[in-house]
């Protein structure tokens, strides 16, 4: 519906990123809706004791709101909120929150106002489900959800071949280079005055398939303790290189509290 006044948009699918205070009872909601990309939405009286609204406007839970667009405005009225589903292990389980949060985060920091995306918009959804699955291993999640961000973006990676002579890397480990985009063979990484770390041939096989958005089934314990370990600083020079900044650290605590 609309009129020179506005527009409204009715059942929205969106996750709340944060909540921020307007007064004793308002709020100002950060979304990330799937058909409107992030935005801000004033919730008036959602925190009236008594009012469901306030619930409902927790991180992590899929809702379906309805939003009034004013004209001119880039700030959206909240004016409903209905529960899609909920998260069920996310309140008792740290590992789960602080990589929940950490997906948030990511959102918040890096993803600009308003940008449509509904790609990005369903990996968030099936990494928050895949968070509170039973069996779920929350780094291997997160870790899911950072390199498909990255591809998503348009930030892949070489890793078939080195980066600067076309060598194929077969089935070795390789000397990995975000700055170039890929890995690069022990000789052409002696020719470059940068440090680069040996990533092994099975983390970066695990990496090629989050990338290719391939069904991944979660690798055995040595495999994956490595791939966390020789993964992150790949994600964290990826986020410095390609955004200029690192995702805040993980906190046990909920950051987005109000
Ligand atoms: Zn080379």
């Amino acid at each position: 519906m609309s009129d020179r006044m506005g527009t409204v948009h009715s059942g929205i699918e969106a996750f709340v990123i944060r909540r921020f205070p307007l007064g004793e009872n308002d709020r100002i909601i950060l979304f990330f809706t799937s058909g409107h990309g992030k935005l801000r939405a004033v919730a008036k009286n959602a925190m009236k004791p008594g009012r469901k609204m306030s619930g409902l406007l927790e991180p992590f839970n899929l809702l379906e709101i309805d939003l009034f667009e004013k004209a001119g405005s880039d700030l959206y009225r909240l004016n409903s909120v209905e529960l899609a589903s909920r998260p069920r292990r996310f309140t008792s389980d740290l590992g789960r929150l602080s990589a929940g949060f950490e997906v948030l985060g990511i959102l918040e920091k890096f993803v600009p106002d308003q940008e449509v995306d509904p790609s990005l918009f369903d990996l968030t959804k099936q990494t928050l489900l895949a968070l509170d699955r039973e069996d779920a291993h929350p780094e291997f999640v997160l870790k899911t959800f950072q390199f498909r961000f990255f591809q998503l973006a348009g930030y892949g990676l070489n890793l078939c071949e080195c980066n600067q002579c076309r060598k194929p890397r077969g089935n070795r480990s390789g000397y990995m280079d975000v700055q170039s985009g890929g890995v690069m063979c022990s000789v052409c990484r002696s020719r470059i005055a940068r440090e680069c770390a040996v990533v092994s041939a099975g983390t970066l096989k695990i990496i090629d398939g989050l990338f290719s958005f391939q069904d991944m089934s979660i690798p055995e314990e040595t495999a994956m303790k490595r791939f966390i370990h020789e993964s992150e600083p790949v994600v964290l020079g990826m986020f410095a290189w390609h955004f200029g900044a690192v995702p805040s650290s993980k906190k046990l605590i909920n950051p987005h509290a109000d």
